[in-house]
């Protein structure tokens, strides 16, 4: 219904956006310098993934929102990484596999002028077994007397090859048109149980924090559920195990088994794999290794959960190896890098003695619960009235914006937009949020505020 100046067909197409959930995620893969990057740029239509035309800048972002013809989806760039640290080929199909596994659909970019090269070929392979859909940009086709090039692309067997430039823009529409017909509306892998299936948990952290030392001693002590559950498909990077009486889906553990330590593109290897992980992935354990200061590589990856809209745990590992002093300059970390995400349940761990490995379930449990909440609306304006009355935003320029009302448009995580006379301030908006955190708990869940202002 109409309320306060806002239209039904307003308030219905606000809470439709800030409902979208997660998106469908699009992987862009190619050799280097085919223009990856240059198509990310002009795919999600701003210069923030610039083109570094420095060699051995890693790039902290992989994962950007776009928008095409009104449909929303993300994309993944694997631009970003050092191509002599494995050796072309390995390098390629690493940062192709992460990139695929992640993927509801593939934009494979090969450089049209240069043609198919073996290192194109062996991506060509990796692709039809992952059995995505695919869409060939022939990229650098920067005029009419680049297509014949292009159409040399045919051999590849991928179907049409579409002749792009990313650089001047050049038939890229064509080439996201194909991409948006091929690409499923919601993605398949995130929420892709059936209801009641097992719970999807990412163990994510930096190298050498112990993510595979866990992902082991769960393994080993409690069984392992070789079998698909009914109603899940089987994912050979995914392990199924049961604890604390319940199956729960680790995801993507081939890429933490295989404990690959790269020198210097690690970095960049390590935040696809994270964002990879996340995709797919309900809840997050991040893990901190408490015998090192807590470091901005730390900071990034709950940035990346936090941003990623999942459930979120934060588990203190190598907790065997904490003397006083550590501890005590640890806590200090802790409330100074880490207060962004206070509410975030915390368990300190040993992944190697096994302490306190009880408690992670539970943890993970209330995360997913306030992931899922939902707030009735009578109960959140109740709660709205009472802080603007209370509370009221300051005056500015003679007036004073006012929330008017408020909805929970989704869950997982809870989204929430608010109606407002006015401009809301950044730190108004803050205190909502929380405020909001106050009163409904919301422990071990990002929560998302929207505010919509009456034209
Ligand atoms: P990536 O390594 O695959 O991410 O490749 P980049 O996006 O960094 O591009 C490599 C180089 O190719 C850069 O110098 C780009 O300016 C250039 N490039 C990218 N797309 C095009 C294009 O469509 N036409 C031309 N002429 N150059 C391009
Ligand atoms: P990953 O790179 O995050 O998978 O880390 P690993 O599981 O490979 O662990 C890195 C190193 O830390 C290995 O030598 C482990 O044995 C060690 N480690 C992991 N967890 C613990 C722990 O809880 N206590 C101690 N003392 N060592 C640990």
């Amino acid at each position: 219904a109409a309320q306060e100046g806002f239209d039904a067909e307003e308030i219905e197409s606000e809470l439709a956006a800030a409902n979208a959930g997660p998106l469908p995620v699009l992987a862009v893969v190619g050799r280097p310098n085919v223009g990856k990057s240059t198509l990310v740029n002009r795919i999600i239509g701003r210069r923030e993934a610039v083109v570094e035309d420095r060699p051995g800048v890693t790039r902290d972002r992989v994962t950007y929102e776009a928008e095409w013809t009104g449909r929303r989806f993300k994309v993944v760039d694997t631009g970003g990484w050092e191509q002599d640290v494995l050796g072309i080929d390995a390098s390629v199909a690493a940062q192709a596999e992460y990139a695929i596994e992640a993927a509801d659909a593939v934009v494979f970019v090969v450089d049209a002028a240069v043609g198919a090269t073996d290192t194109d070929e062996a991506v060509v392979r990796l692709l039809r077994k992952a059995g995505k859909p695919v869409v060939l940009c022939a990229n650098k086709v920067d005029g009419p007397s680049g297509e014949a090039d292009a159409a040399y692309l045919w051999s590849l067997g991928l179907g049409e090859p579409y002749p792009v430039s990313a650089l001047h823009g050049r038939g890229t529409g064509d080439m996201l048109d194909a991409v948006l017909e091929a690409m499923p509306e919601a993605p398949a892998q995130t929420f892709g149980n059936a209801p009641g299936g097992p719970r999807r948990i990412a163990l994510i952290g930096r190298p050498n924090v112990g993510k595979s030392s866990l992902l082991n001693k769960v393994a080993k002590e409690d069984r392992v559920v070789v079998d698909a559950t009914a109603g899940t498909t089987r994912d050979p990077v995914d392990e199924l195990i049961d604890l604390g009486g319940k199956v729960w889906r680790f995801v993507d553990t081939a890429g933490i088994r295989r404990r690959v330590h790269f020198q210097d593109g690690a970095d960049y290897y390590a935040s696809l794999r994270t964002a990879a992980a996340l995709e797919k992935a309900e809840a997050a354990v991040v893990l901190i290794d408490v015998t090192e200061p807590i470091s901005v590589q730390d900071t990034r990856i709950i940035t990346m959960a936090v941003e990623a809209g999942r459930a979120l745990v934060i588990a203190y590992n190598k907790w065997d190896l904490l003397d006083e002093e550590r501890r005590f300059y640890l806590e200090r970390e802790i409330e100074r890098d880490l207060v962004q995400v206070q509410w975030a349940p915390r368990v300190n761990i040993s992944a190697q003695t096994g302490r306190h490995m009880e408690k992670l379930v539970p943890a993970i449990e209330t995360s997913l619960e306030s992931w899922s909440t939902r707030v009735p609306t009578g109960k959140l304006n109740a709660f709205l009235g009472e802080l603007v009355a209370s509370h009221p935003h300051p005056v500015r320029g003679g007036k004073q914006p006012r929330i008017l009302f408020g909805t929970q448009a989704g869950t997982k995580p809870p989204r929430f937009v608010l109606f407002a006379s006015g401009f809301l301030e950044a730190g108004y908006r803050r205190f909502i949020e929380r405020r909001l955190r106050e009163e409904f708990g919301f422990e071990g869940t990002p929560i998302k505020v929207s505010v919509r202002v009456r034209e």
